[in-house]
């Protein structure tokens, strides 16, 4: 399957359960957290791994998202999680940290993967450094700081700088340091981080996978050595993804690369307009040749410069950016991405909502800054829709 074009792999990668002959187009869903065996034995080999016994220990819907995840992503398997986080936190503890060991992620990336790491370093004693990973010399410093583990974001959130992964990857290599990526805003679409190196790529499978805003799921996909300790622990801590929930997103991202090519040519259609328009102070979209990462994007992204935008109003406070949420009549003032319809954020008040007002200061996120995730609308309604909000903004 791995040698299979994008499209072809979404639309067939598990889709067939090992040792069935009956194979029903669209899975079942099977709720049951027990198998019973009618052997003994095979019931001893299925409390091994060779088959489903347990749903803790493994099951059937996971088992086939799983499946398609790793095929997407290029890599050998996938482990997946009950939530985004929940995939953020087995990668930061399968590192084994020890007090005095030093750990790097983004300083302008998502706050509550911040706050977690930034609890769990605390807790643990481990250094934490918030750089600017799409910097020049963020290689350089990496290499300075030798730490254990690196993790980036594909695209940031919300200011959407694009980290050069391939050169990341090359310092992390040189001091011996595990690389993860959040691969969250482009998708396996439009970016595919164990091919530039990296060790591991997670996702937030809520998001562009599952497409429809349905369930909450994470995903780590990695060499199936680098997994055997997440897939361990998980089998102890339990943070398992339901069956539901596998199936809704096995069914989403059976149309992810048709999706993220219409959501990748709507945000530069959307993009190049509201960089026109003189009701705006910036807009950032990696695809604008002003963007200070846009041939970066160019080498690390595939398939256009990913579904999100972000502008600042210009001269707007909080309230006033609240307004224009309030004046949209398309789009929806929804703290999230990655579904069909278009969703538009105020980033201080909600990804940047876990930082301190000083750490938002040092990310350049302004209390005028708007983050929209591009949905299927036709991009001159979305466009026209986010550029009416800001003139009525004023109006009662
Ligand atoms: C949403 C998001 C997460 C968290 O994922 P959940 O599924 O909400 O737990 C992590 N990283 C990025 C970039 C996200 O957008």
């Amino acid at each position: 399957m791995s040698s299979k074009r994008l499209k072809t792999v979404a639309v067939h990668a598990g889709s067939r359960l090992a040792d069935s002959k009956s194979q029903p187009l669209v899975p079942a869903i099977h709720m049951s957290t027990v198998g019973w065996f009618d052997s003994s034995e095979d019931l001893d080999g299925a409390l091994d791994g060779k088959d489903y016994v347990y749903s803790r220990i493994s099951a059937q819907n996971t088992a086939l998202l799983e499946e398609a995840v790793a095929a997407l992503e290029g890599a050998e398997a996938c482990v997946s999680y009950a939530s985004g986080m929940a995939a953020l936190r087995a990668v930061f503890e399968a590192q084994n940290l020890q007090r005095g060991d030093r750990v790097v992620m983004p300083g302008d990336g998502y706050g509550v993967t911040r706050a977690l790491y930034k609890a769990l370093c605390a807790r643990m004693g481990v250094e934490l450094h918030a750089l600017s990973l799409s910097e020049a010399q963020a290689p350089g410093r990496i290499m300075e700081l030798r730490p254990k583990f690196v993790l980036a974001e594909s695209i940031t959130n919300p200011l959407l700088s694009v980290p050069d992964i391939r050169a990341l990857a090359q310092a992390c290599e040189k001091v011996g340091a595990a690389l993860a990526v959040d691969a969250t805003f482009p998708s396996p679409y439009g970016q595919r981080a164990l091919s530039l190196g990296a060790h591991y790529a997670v996702q937030s499978a809520t998001k562009w996978l599952n497409g429809h805003s349905d369930a909450l799921v994470g995903t780590v996909s990695a060499s199936r050595e680098r997994l055997a300790p997440l897939r361990s622990m998980r089998l102890l801590a339990g943070d398992v993804l339901g069956p539901f929930e596998a199936w809704l997103t096995l069914r989403g991202l059976r149309t992810l690369p048709v999706r993220m090519k219409a959501h990748c040519e709507h945000a530069a259609h959307v993009a190049r307009r509201l960089a026109e328009s003189p009701l705006l102070e910036r807009v950032y979209y990696p695809g604008l040749p002003s963007h200070p990462d846009h041939a970066v994007a160019q080498a690390v992204l595939e398939g256009g410069f990913g579904p999100m935008v972000a502008f600042e109003i210009k001269g707007a406070d909080r309230a006033e950016s609240f307004r224009v949420l309030e004046a949209l009549r398309l789009a929806r003032p929804g703290p999230s991405l990655g579904d069909v319809c278009t969703l538009v954020m105020h980033a201080a008040s909600a990804s940047a909502r876990r930082l301190t007002p000083e750490e938002r200061a040092a990310a350049g996120i302004r209390e005028s800054l708007i983050r929209v995730s591009v949905g299927l609308e036709d991009p001159d309604d979305i466009v026209e829709d986010l550029l009416g909000a800001v003139e009525r903004r004023g109006a009662p």
